[in-house]
């Protein structure tokens, strides 16, 4: 057999202004390159506390438990759900979208059954339809909602959510993949009890690990399953057991590499500050949505419900919606998204997350969407949609 003959390695370099993954600072990238140590060695050990206290940080939460799982954001999501959810347990899911359906997909596979509260694609869940379900349902074991929808565009409000489902003796579990970094996740204010992210969102790391903190009342429900855990990779307790310091005992091996990336990625979100890491992600959200209205591109959530790290706009009639996006692609070397499930070929999903938060972004983008819908001989006169956004900034 002959070897197959493979050139080396390079992608074309893209802008990456879709619904994940974002762009990652070269001082990740830098990280990613760091010779590797052992992952007992006590000098990982101590990278392994750091992160700890700097997810803790992006989190807004003292929860021990609070570890980066090995596996994207989804695998953040099955072990939030893996861990607390045994066969028979009622789950109320928010289903707004995607995310919404995912959960209650594994809710299912965990052998549970998923409740599930819903509302048009694009709006988010109330708090009431919540409530009513819990009232209904009587013994339901937790309530799952998806806190940014990046199928959508829209922010689920979490406020006093977390107090209703305890007061109905449920837990509640968040997904914050695409806020986490982005906008306020306050995962103590909110009472939350599971709350997992993903790194290649507003954190802009590359995708990998998903970060996930668990209350001590979900710890405890944990502790007080009659089952074991279905997943022996995502077990919290074991896992829960190699993360804490001072025991450290072999579960798998951590994504060494993974772990540097993310270090460096939570340092600079920290080193930026909070605050305004997220006014940075709204001035910039705003602006572009100014631009896409100029550009005939209504959003498709709620004025007071929109993500800024994701905009999803509806598609302005009798525009071939996948040629602009090849053409983004092929000419600007731009990426953006299409929609998904009922949303497909309805709308554009542009993510302007962590690094991808930036004005050049932001007009890149705009620019390009110009030209590739006058060459569909659609859209407003050239410079218009770039003068709205620039103005949008000239306010802020
Ligand atoms: C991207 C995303 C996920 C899944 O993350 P992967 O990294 O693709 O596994 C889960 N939930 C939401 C809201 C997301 O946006």
């Amino acid at each position: 057999m002959t070897a197959p003959q493979i050139s080396e390695l390079a992608p074309p370099l893209r802008l990456l202004l879709g619904p994940g993954p974002s762009p990652v600072h070269p001082r990740v990238l830098r990280a990613l390159s760091t010779p590797l140590l052992g992952h007992l060695d006590p000098k990982f050990l101590e990278i392994m506390d750091e992160v700890q206290a700097m997810l803790r940080a992006v989190f807004q939460t003292a929860n021990p438990f609070t570890i980066a799982v090995s596996g994207t954001g989804s695998a953040g999501m099955e072990a939030a759900l893996v861990n607390l959810v045994e066969p028979g347990d009622a789950v109320v899911v928010a289903v707004a979208g995607v995310f919404g359906g995912r959960m209650a997909e594994i809710v299912g596979r965990c052998g549970g059954r998923a409740v599930k509260v819903e509302a048009p694609w694009g709006q988010t869940v109330p708090a009431e339809a919540i409530g009513e379900a819990l009232a209904r349902e009587g013994k339901v074991k937790a309530v799952a909602v998806v806190h940014a929808e990046t199928s959508t565009g829209a922010q689920q409000p979490l406020d006093g959510l977390g107090a209703l489902c305890h007061r109905h003796g449920a837990l509640l579990v968040v997904d914050t993949v695409t806020s986490l970094g982005g906008l306020p996740v306050e995962v103590d204010r909110w009472e939350a009890d599971a709350v997992y992210s993903g790194t290649q969102k507003c954190l802009s790391c590359p995708p990998g690990l998903a970060p996930l903190t668990l209350s001590p009342r979900a710890l405890e429900a944990v502790r007080a399953r009659r089952t074991k855990v279905q997943s022996w990779y995502l077990d919290a307790g074991m896992v829960a057991d190699y993360w804490a310091a001072g025991k450290r005992l072999y579960h798998h091996t951590a994504p060494i590499s993974m772990i540097y990336a993310l270090r460096e990625a939570l340092r600079l979100v920290l080193e930026e500050g909070l605050e305004p890491r997220f006014a940075r992600h709204r001035r910039h959200a705003a602006a572009l949505l100014a631009g896409l209205a100029a550009l005939g591109c209504e959003p498709q959530a709620a004025e007071g419900q929109r993500l800024p790290s994701l905009t999803c706009v509806r598609i302005p009639p009798g525009v071939d919606e996948a040629a602009v996006r090849r053409d983004l692609l092929a000419e600007r070397s731009i990426e953006i998204g299409g929609g998904l499930g009922p949303l497909a070929g309805k709308v554009w999903r542009i993510g302007l997350m962590g690094e991808g938060a930036r004005q050049e972004s932001v007009l890149a983008v705009l620019a390009a969407l110009e030209q590739a819908l006058s060459r569909q001989g659609k859209g407003p006169r050239p410079g218009a949609a770039l003068a709205a956004a620039l103005e949008s900034y000239a306010r802020a």
